[in-house]
Order: C-alpha cells, then structure tokens, then sequence
C-alpha cells in the first residue's frame, strides 16, 4: 500500500517515511504544500498523512484542493497541541482521523492501519486470496494451504501487487516503481531477485505455481490451468 506524507519538518518526515517503509508500506515524502496537492492528485495512494502547518499552501488547502478534485483516500491530519481548533477544523473539511504533536511512532502506526482498514470512503478488502494462497493485508500474514508463509516487508509488497492484479502481466518498470519507489534505470537486478526468493517461499513444494515469469514482458500471478 502506498502513502503519502506531506511534511516540512526534515526529521519528522524521514523519521515517518522509515517507519513507515520499514512496516512495509510504499512512502513518498513531500516537503511543501504545493508538492504535497501535486502528488496527492497525480498519483494512487492509499493514505495521505498532512501536516497542518506548511510553508507555502497549508494543510488545509491541500485537503479542500484533494477532495474537491475526487481525491477520496483517507487522510490523518498532524496538529500542534495548542491548536485544539485545528482538528474541528480538519474534521470539518474532512480529514478522517488528527493525531497531536509529539506521537508515538506506535501510535501513528495503529491510526493508519485503522483508517486504512476503514479505507475511508470506498471499502478496500482485508483479505486476498487465489487458489489456496490467502493474505491478511491488515495483519500482514500470508499462509498456503493452511501453512504459515514468512515474508519481508517488500516480499509481502510485491505479493500484494500482484494479487491486486492478478491475471496481468506486471512489467519491471511498473514493479519498480510501485514497490521500490524507483524508476528501472538502475541497472539493478532487484526485482528479479525478490521475485525468485517471493516463488520459492509461495511456490516451492507446492503443483500448482501462481507466480509466471513472461519473457521479456514481466511477471504475473495467475492460477495456471494448463502446467
Ligand atoms: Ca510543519
């Protein structure tokens, strides 16, 4: 899943976009308003985190600027304590959710999983699943035929992109840059790499294989009827 942060601050907005990333989620970082409303209109996220105060356009303009443009992703608002009348007002424009400055990273954490299982105003679904192979997006578990799958936090990512999409050819370039947050001129083989290490913990040992290498086009996860 992908989120957006939109923060002035340099530490609070790395500090977010690690932990973030590192509980397994695809994370851009804008650093002013205006790149903030950018981003948030050009590209599919699943969860925008908003600072109030921005240099430039504030958080509030980047909401009325989302929402009246479609844009109907959840958004957890980031308030200064002594600005009490800033979460009625983010409410109000509809923000989905406010957290006080200074937060735990834990608690930050748990409000964006929650909203994100809320999925705002369209319900996204907790659970995927093909064949024999289910994912709990929420709790971050897979399991095959029953049996525990361990994954890392951009295994897990990969898997879930290919299951949201399952039955199409996914080209490196699109893989790269929903995964990795790259663009695939990097001469890195990455992507090959943790689609082999992705198949031999969801297929090996397994008849049915759902991960497909395309030749030259890319991969797909489908429930082959034919090998
Ligand atoms: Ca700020």
């Amino acid at each position: 899943m992908k989120i957006l942060i939109v923060e002035d601050e340099p530490k609070t907005g790395n500090y977010l976009k690690q932990g973030l990333a590192e509980a397994g989620f695809v994370v851009d970082l804008a650093r002013a308003g205006e790149d903030g409303l950018h981003c948030a209109l050009s590209e599919a996220y699943d969860l925008v985190i908003l600072d109030v105060m921005l240099p430039g356009i504030d958080g509030w303009t980047v909401l009325q600027g989302m929402r009246k443009a479609g844009r109907e992703m959840p958004v957890l608002f980031l308030t200064a304590r002594d600005h009490v009348d800033d979460r009625v007002r983010g409410l109000e424009l509809g923000a989905d959710d406010y957290l006080v400055k200074p937060f735990a990273f834990s608690e930050l954490l748990a409000r964006v999983r929650t909203l994100l299982r809320r999925g705002g105003r369209h319900r996204e679904p907790e659970f995927l699943s093909v064949a024999d192979l289910e994912v709990d997006l929420m709790r971050r578990r897979v399991s095959r035929a029953g049996k525990r799958i361990d994954l890392t936090a951009k295994e897990f990512a990969l898997l879930e992109l290919l299951l949201r999409r399952r039955g199409e050819v996914l080209p490196r370039s699109l893989i790269a840059s929903q995964v990795w947050d790259m663009n695939f001129d990097s001469d890195t083989n990455v992507i090959e790499v943790a689609v082999r290490r992705l198949r031999v913990k969801v297929d090996e040992g397994f008849e049915a294989k759902l991960i497909r290498t395309v030749r030259g086009m890319g991969y797909v996860l489908e429930v082959s009827e034919c090998d």
